[in-house]
């Protein structure tokens, strides 16, 4: 299969997305085939061939007009995350067609029948969105962290956005310093659809971390492990906060002036 040579950049972008898949098992959070992970590509256009006509094609879709020409790192959709440390085997590198209706696979997938994750459409809508807003986010991390999805099934504390956010930052200062921008809830959507991935969009917009309910977390960073640290420190806050309440007592939590005396120094 054709294949194109990768340059440090994005060497280093699969060493880290490889550490991080091997969090994600040791943690627990990517049983079988959950997760994925995306990274924007952006200035891989100079490393293509002339033609790119003879690297395998998959056609016959319909992406967003905005992601023509535009090239991806993304992991396989059926893949394992802890089979990251072959890479070239259950992740990709594609580049989207200039009609934006199908992707030359560039590097990697060397399986038959290989395709990106079945959440793509919600990785590429956000790597958009992301990009029209002039964020430099470029690394995205889908996965299941048991408490945050545990928390999502509550069902008194699901039912408020707002306060989702506030019990979990009032669980430890670093929640509330490192996911400044809060920890939202999305409302159950099935997963690897488009309503699923508008709803995400919004939501990445003015957070660190979106949780899908009953499902799964999704954040963004500049690198794979920076969307991890984010997703990681806020599942932090929903361990304490499970802990207590399975200790029998609601958590008290910092204070508000204490949380406002940390949001000041941020
Ligand atoms: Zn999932």
């Amino acid at each position: 299969m054709k294949s194109i040579e990768l340059n440090n950049a994005i060497l280093t972008h699969i060493k880290k997305t490889k550490e991080v898949g091997h969090y994600l098992w040791e943690r627990q959070w990517a049983e079988r085939n959950g997760g994925n992970i995306s990274i924007f590509l952006e200035d891989i256009e100079d490393q293509l061939p002339k033609t790119i006509d003879d690297f395998r094609y998959v056609g016959n879709r319909n992406f967003p007009k905005e992601s023509a020409g535009l090239s991806f790192f993304v992991t396989g959709t059926g893949e394992r995350l802890r089979d990251l440390r072959e890479p070239e085997f259950s992740s990709c590198i594609i580049r989207i067609d200039d009609n934006a209706a199908g992707y030359h696979i560039l590097w990697g997938g060397q399986k038959d029948n290989f395709r990106p994750t079945s959440e793509f459409i919600t990785h590429l809508k956000v790597h958009l969105d992301m990009k029209k807003n002039g964020r430099d986010s470029k690394a995205i991390v889908h996965t299941h962290p048991i408490e945050l999805i545990a928390l999502s099934h509550h069902p008194e504390y699901n039912k408020n956005r707002y306060k989702f956010t506030e019990n979990l930052w009032k669980m430890l200062p670093e929640v509330r310093a490192f996911t400044p921008n809060g920890i939202d809830l999305v409302k159950y959507e099935l997963p690897g659809s488009e309503a699923l991935a508008d709803l995400t969009v919004k939501s990445l917009r003015d957070h660190d971390v979106a949780v899908w309910e009953k499902h799964g977390a999704i954040a963004a960073g500049k690198t794979v492990i920076e969307a991890f640290d984010y997703i990681d420190v806020a599942n932090k806050g929903a361990i304490i906060f499970l802990k207590c309440l399975a200790a029998g007592f609601e958590p008290e939590g910092m204070s508000k002036k204490q949380m406002d005396e940390i949001a000041a120094i941020l």
